[in-house]
């Protein structure tokens, strides 16, 4: 079993103006086989947040430790840090023109698992993986991202995640932007990706659609950089009834 602890994290952007402070003392401890939803207004720092555990240059981490299995994550670099099991999908994924999605994630893997995956099982598990997110095959030769629909791009996040096994996988609003449809293939992927037990998935979402198809262990509300509230799946169908709006008033519960 692994663990990712978050320990009273500060976080920093860099702005024109100098240093902001975003967050501002983050606790967090996920398992891996657990499902934290991380839910809250825009704004709220939830990208935040993400970026920092992977290591984005633009967040300054002001205090704080972020520790997996032990092992300090803010001393690792971007690579280290997906060495050793973490995996964000972008909120918004960049395009890399003129690398197939087949050739991405083959480089992916093999810079993850310090070795090149053996060619058979690796084309039969790309298929199968892409055969349940529903994707066309033509879709592993396309340049990655270039042209891609919103839907498209989602399910690459999942593939990659399918393929690449992290220990733990950072799901940035993968539910914006998507139809009924995607979504739910969407979330099947991921649903499968958690039932191995295996993995700490950090869904992180403004709105409580997708946790119709996921359902989370703990929910986490996101105000102004801290945690405000947490609680079980039925956190989030309160926040469906009622929104936002008694965190940002301050007023009780
Ligand atoms: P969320 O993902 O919850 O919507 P973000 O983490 O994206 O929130 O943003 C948190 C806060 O940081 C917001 O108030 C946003 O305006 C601010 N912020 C992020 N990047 C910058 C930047 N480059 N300059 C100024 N403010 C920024
Ligand atoms: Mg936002
Ligand atoms: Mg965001």
């Amino acid at each position: 079993m692994s663990t990712l602890e978050i320990r009273d994290l500060h976080v920093s952007v860099e702005t024109k103006e100098g240093p902001k402070p975003i967050l501002r003392g983050v606790d967090l401890t996920i398992a891996s086989g657990e499902t934290h939803a991380i839910m809250g207004p825009n704004g709220s720092g939830k990208s935040t947040l993400a970026y920092s555990l992977v290591g984005h240059p633009k967040y300054q981490i002001t205090s704080g430790t972020v520790l997996l299995d032990g092992e300090d994550v803010l001393a690792m670099s971007v690579d280290e840090r997906a060495r050793a099991g973490m995996f964000l999908a972008m909120q918004y994924p960049v395009e890399v023109p003129g690398v197939s999605v087949s050739n991405f994630l083959r480089t992916a893997k093999t810079a993850i698992d310090g070795q090149a995956p053996a060619l058979r099982t690796w084309v039969k598990d790309m298929r199968t993986a892409m055969e349940q997110l529903r994707m066309d095959p033509t879709f592993a030769e396309r340049s990655v991202n270039e042209g891609f629909s919103g839907g498209e791009k989602k399910r690459h996040e999942i593939l990659q995640m399918e393929l690449l096994k992290p220990k733990f996988a950072i799901l940035d609003e993968t539910d914006s932007g998507l139809d009924v449809d995607a979504l739910r293939v969407v979330s099947e992927g991921v649903n499968r990706v958690r039932s191995g037990g295996e993995v700490g998935v950090m869904l992180i979402t403004h709105y409580t659609r997708i946790l119709r198809y996921i359902t989370p262990d703990f929910v986490h509300v996101f105000v102004d950089g801290r945690i405000a509230e947490e609680g079980g799946p039925e956190l989030a169908e309160r926040l469906e009834n009622e929104g936002y709006d008694r965190f940002l008033t301050g007023a009780s519960a």
